[in-house]
């Protein structure tokens, strides 16, 4: 080619490109990236290394490392959370004082809800905004055999909790509360009790993560702690692949609560609320219109018993 066909060839192609350019001022910007606002109960039970309550409350020499071990059991889910493409993560200390993770020690991308009492305890912050919920360092109801701390709400408080029938753990009252907001539970982790009533409440297609397998109430066998974060990231990465098909879990209303108490003096406590049923010595029941409406009442008769 010789040069003056060589100058041609590039003015066309100048005025090609330009009679394609947008118009200045109208230029495109990128698409905004779609919501993936992830909620996260974590309670301290089913955290890695821990196996008896003197390090899950404070004032015990244990606790500084077990509220550790809770930050990282959690900076591991919302590490992958945010390479999923998350745009926001909410996380819900939900255990005791709910004041356990050091705000400093959390993946400082995360918002952190911390301290108590909150209306909807170890939910407080979820709505209907947010598109998928974790439940980090969860436990198995109370009487459990082979489960970590097994407790449902309060140890010294309840037996059993029902719901339109049937017997909730924990991860089963919380789930309902991100099902009434049309959230589904996409992820649990904690012992492998946990990770069994999971699939018996919510289904097979919740991803668990054991992060340890008990021998009893107070005794386990720990994965090995770099192998549990691993494992923690994979789950939550998978659950966030899988979300399309995930299903809130909800209970349909009006909804019927059966409490048992350990001692029927808590029974006393509790009947005095309105509503309430006395259905024998130690049991309860009421019927709500909504179902934040009735585990509000719930945790309202819990909380006025006496230890037993
Ligand atoms: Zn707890």
């Amino acid at each position: 080619m010789k040069p003056t066909w060589l100058v041609l060839f590039a003015l066309a192609s100048l005025a090609a490109g330009l009679a394609f350019a947008p118009p200045s001022g109208a230029q495109t910007k990128p698409a905004p990236k779609p919501p993936l606002k992830i909620f996260i109960s974590v309670d301290m039970e089913g955290i890695w290394g821990v196996v008896n309550s003197e390090q899950t409350s404070a004032g015990n020499p244990e606790y500084a490392n077990a509220r550790k071990w809770m930050a990282q059991d959690v900076n591991a889910a919302v590490q992958a959370a945010f390479l999923a493409g998350a745009t926001e993560v909410v996380v819900n200390d939900s255990h005791g004082s709910m004041r356990n993770i050091v705000a400093g020690d959390l993946d400082p991308r995360a918002t952190l809800i911390t301290g108590t009492p909150k209306p909807l305890s170890m939910m407080q912050g979820i709505d209907a905004s947010f598109q998928a919920c974790f439940l980090l360092g969860y436990h198995a109801k109370a009487g459990t055999e082979n489960a970590i701390l097994d407790h449902t709400i309060s140890g010294s408080v309840v037996r059993s909790i029902k719901v339109n029938g049937l017997e909730l753990p924990e991860l089963g009252l919380n789930a309902a509360i991100a099902g009434y907001y049309g959230v589904p539970v996409v992820l649990v982790t904690g012992d492998t009790a946990v990770c069994r009533q999971t699939g018996e409440v919510l289904g097979p297609d919740v991803v668990t993560v054991a992060v340890k397998e008990a021998y009893g109430r107070l005794a386990a066998k720990l994965l090995p702690m770099d192998e549990v974060r691993q494992k923690i990231e994979a789950g939550a990465r998978e659950a966030l692949k899988k979300l399309s098909g995930a299903k809130p879990f909800k209970l349909a209303a009006p909804c019927r609560f059966e409490l048992a108490y350990h001692v029927s003096a808590q029974a006393d406590m509790g009947a005095m609320i309105p509503g309430a049923q006395r259905l024998d010595a130690r049991t309860l029941a009421f019927t709500a219109d909504d179902y934040i409406q009735g585990f509000r009442a719930l945790r309202a008769m819990i909380s006025i018993a006496p230890a037993r």
